[in-house]
């Protein structure tokens, strides 16, 4: 059986920590490196949920997106009981779940977070658009109506709604970043885009879409990550065909549309 060492390498092979934002805190976060494995759940975040149901198949490691600790929104001063993310760490520890989080550089990596978006977006020869190798842009076979487009992009993710602002473009040159990726509306007006399709982004910038002439389309953070879950999936149990590599069952989108009038 393969040991929490040699999978966090295998996962560095193909999303070298050198990607990783400096900021960041990537690889085995949690647990014995020297742990044999032979479960492996995959999710984007490690949620309470997650870990109890890592607990529950016997999982001796979690392989997520996220950072389960210590990164720019979840800094870890202490490790208690009476707090949620103390009780969460403790949980997995006494449980003898590890865990490794690819998070940056998965999303700059080749085949990574940003490949798989555009991938399933149906992008033609996507490439980076940022210096930092994060988003991908890439063409559309045919350019479409903002509208099909959108409707496109929902049954795509599989999300149930999305926000949007019409530039009054149709949809040809895409750019596209999973997650919190708003800081590179600029980048991808400056690389050609019509279209940006991301996670996360503020009233502000919906407000001048217009002005700069590119359509918005934030597709929520969870939307636009969670296709790379079933990638590690496989790659894992590719490298690793002795072992049970599964996506979790209980992680899902945890934002809720209502729409008056529905
Ligand atoms: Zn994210």
């Amino acid at each position: 059986m393969p040991t929490v060492r040699e999978i966090e390498q295998a996962l560095f092979d193909v999303a070298p920590r050198e990607l990783a934002m400096e900021w960041d805190n990537v690889g085995h976060l949690l647990g014995d490196a020297d742990w044999p494995v032979s479960r492996v759940l995959v999710a984007l975040d490690i949620t309470e949920d997650v870990a109890d149901e890592a607990i529950a198949k016997g999982c001796e490691l979690i392989v997520a997106h996220h950072p389960v600790m210590n990164c720019r929104w979840l800094p870890v001063q202490s490790i208690r009981d009476d707090t949620p993310q103390g009780h969460l760490l403790l949980k997995l520890l006494r449980s003898g779940v590890s865990a490794i989080c690819m998070h940056t550089n998965l999303d700059a990596a080749e085949g990574g977070v940003n490949d798989v978006l555009a991938e399933t977006l149906k992008l033609v020869d996507p490439g980076p658009f940022t210096d930092n190798q994060v988003g991908r842009c890439g063409l559309l076979a045919e350019s479409m109506a903002l509208p099909d487009f959108v409707r496109f992009v929902c049954q795509a993710l599989q999300c149930s709604g999305v926000r949007y602002a019409d530039a009054g473009r149709p949809v040809h040159q895409v750019a596209v970043g999973g997650g919190a990726c708003g800081e590179f509306e600029d980048a991808a007006i400056a690389a050609g885009c019509d279209t940006f399709v991301t996670a996360d982004l503020s009233y502000h910038q919906f407000l001048d879409a217009k002005g700069k002439g590119i359509n918005l389309i934030d597709a929520g953070h969870f939307p636009t990550e969670d296709p790379i879950c079933a990638k590690l999936v496989s790659y894992l149990s590719g490298r690793f065909p002795e072992l049970t590599v599964e996506k979790s069952a209980s992680h899902r989108e945890v934002i809720h549309y209502y729409v008056e009038g529905e």
